[in-house]
């Protein structure tokens, strides 16, 4: 049985994931069930090992078969098992180390895969293996079809203190939809590593209905002309392509080795070009024309999954007669989060920038000075009446977006996209959990967790 749920385990865990294309369920979703599955294997290995060693010792083979190859492999796969089922993908040694955590993960189950071939002495139910390694052969090779260009590609990335914002020109043949993302490589910082990070923006999305749909394209290309996001040199590059960016917060891997690759280089303006590779975009959009209430909430670099959908929010909605009621709640503990996507929230309607709330957590003192501080202080200007201070409260953000079902529609119903750090989105998972059995309205949660 274990063995059939091999290729189920490579399935739910793969970039080209069918399953996730599928269900539209996220990737986050899949890996939940990559590591149910996995555990699940665990114990059909344990119970068919149990119930052999039991048959040999009746039959008195039992130590006969301790000198035979295949017997010893299955003890092996069964280490390798446990190895990849149990501790080492324990939630602390993935964060100590997720390199070492994937590394680790991919030897043992190269390893695992020859042990089990010799296990059933290539004979027997080795299709199941064979379709696991086909399938692990396309996963791979479609990456380099999700390449977005074969050359390292010209980024900036730019300092706000907790994060980092990074601008990329890449073709504009790219098709991104908000909640997308895509897998970034630093080739002058770590080569082989690769890490997923939600496209903040992009200069146009193509929405849900596939039209095609410009952000405010004035806002930005001022911006881009008198910002040095996008240096000179590129601003020309950036005219026949598009500009994607990201907002980045520096931890202990991969992007504290790039925050201290920036130090090492920043000029006055705290920005350093650099070169990336970037692979995708994954994922999906999610379709809010379906909701009769819309509540967006990020925490952090979250915003760089509901951005997005703010930047697109008129575009998608112009068509529907009846357009959901939007919340859009923001979280930050530092108001340099709020600058480093200053230019990107401008690209936002003026009737949705109403719907957003920006609650700040910090104690950085004056916000009217910060504001007047910051590189562009009209930028702030739409924004300083919409920051609140201190911590919203979950119940009751998640209890206002309701729609009132005796005025709304009969079949109304609240989708709630989240994305922050893990306790946030626990909190909210579990507001969202018991209104479920109480509300009259339908309540869609969608959640993406900006560290895993
Ligand atoms: C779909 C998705 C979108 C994301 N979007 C953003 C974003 O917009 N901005 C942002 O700052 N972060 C985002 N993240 C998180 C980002 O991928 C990690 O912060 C980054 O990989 C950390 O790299 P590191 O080597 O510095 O990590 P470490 O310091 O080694 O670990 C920090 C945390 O990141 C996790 N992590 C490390 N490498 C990976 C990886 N390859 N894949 C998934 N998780 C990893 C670890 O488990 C740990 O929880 C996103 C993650 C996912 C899955």
């Amino acid at each position: 049985m274990s063995f059939v749920l091999m290729p189920l385990l490579m399935l739910t865990v793969g970039r080209m994931n069918l399953l996730v294309w599928m269900t539209r369920w996220s990737y986050d979703s899949w890996n939940i069930f990559h590591r149910w599955i996995g555990r699940l294997a665990l114990i059909f290995a344990i119970v068919h090992t149990v119930l052999y060693i039991v048959y040999a010792h009746l039959v008195g083979r039992l130590w006969v078969n301790f000198s035979k190859l295949y017997w010893n492999c299955g003890f092996v796969a069964l280490a390798l098992y446990l190895v990849l089922s149990s501790f080492p993908s324990a939630r602390f040694i993935r964060r100590m180390s997720y390199e070492v955590f994937l590394a680790g993960h991919v030897l043992s189950t190269v390893v695992c895969l020859v042990v089990l071939f010799y296990h059933t002495l290539w004979r027997y139910a080795n299709e199941w293996l064979y379709i696991t390694i086909i399938y692990w052969a396309i996963d791979r090779l479609s990456r380099a079809f999700k390449a977005t260009s074969l050359l390292p590609l010209s980024g900036t990335l730019t300092d706000y203190g907790t994060v980092m914002r990074l601008d990329v020109c890449i073709s504009k043949d790219v098709r991104i939809r908000p909640g997308q993302f895509a897998h970034l490589r630093f080739p002058e910082v770590r080569y082989m590593e690769s890490h997923p990070f939600s496209i903040a923006a992009s200069d146009h999305y193509d929405s849900v209905e596939g039209k095609f749909s410009v952000c405010k394209q004035g806002s930005r290309a001022r911006d881009t002309e008198s910002s040095p996001l996008i240096p000179s040199t590129e601003r020309n590059e950036c005219s026949t392509h598009k500009a994607v960016s990201f907002i980045i917060r520096p931890y202990d891997g991969m992007t504290r080795s790039l925050y201290e690759r920036f130090e090492a280089k920043a000029n006055v303006d705290r920005s350093i070009p650099i070169k990336v590779y970037m692979e995708g975009p994954y994922g999906h959009e999610h379709d809010l024309r379906e909701y009769t209430s819309v509540l967006l909430l990020a925490g952090g670099v979250g915003i760089s999954f509901t951005l997005p959908y703010l930047l697109n929010w008129s575009a998608v909605l112009s068509s529907q007669e009846h357009k959901p009621r939007l919340r859009a709640v923001w979280i930050v503990r530092s108001l340099m989060e709020v600058d480093s996507v200053l230019n990107l929230l401008d690209g936002i309607d003026g009737e949705v920038q109403e719907s957003i709330e920006i609650w700040y957590t910090g104690h950085e003192g004056n916000l009217q000075s910060h504001a007047e501080a910051c590189a562009t202080p009209t930028l702030w200007t739409p924004w300083i009446p919409r920051v609140f201070f201190g911590r919203p409260h979950m119940e009751e953000l998640i209890f206002q977006a309701l729609p009132d079902v005796e005025i709304e529609m009969t079949s109304s119903s609240l989708g709630v996209l989240a994305c922050g750090p893990g306790g946030m989105l626990d909190d909210c998972r579990f507001v969202v959990e018991r209104m479920v059995l109480s509300a009259t309205a339908r309540i869609h949660y969608v959640e993406e967790a900006s560290t895993t």
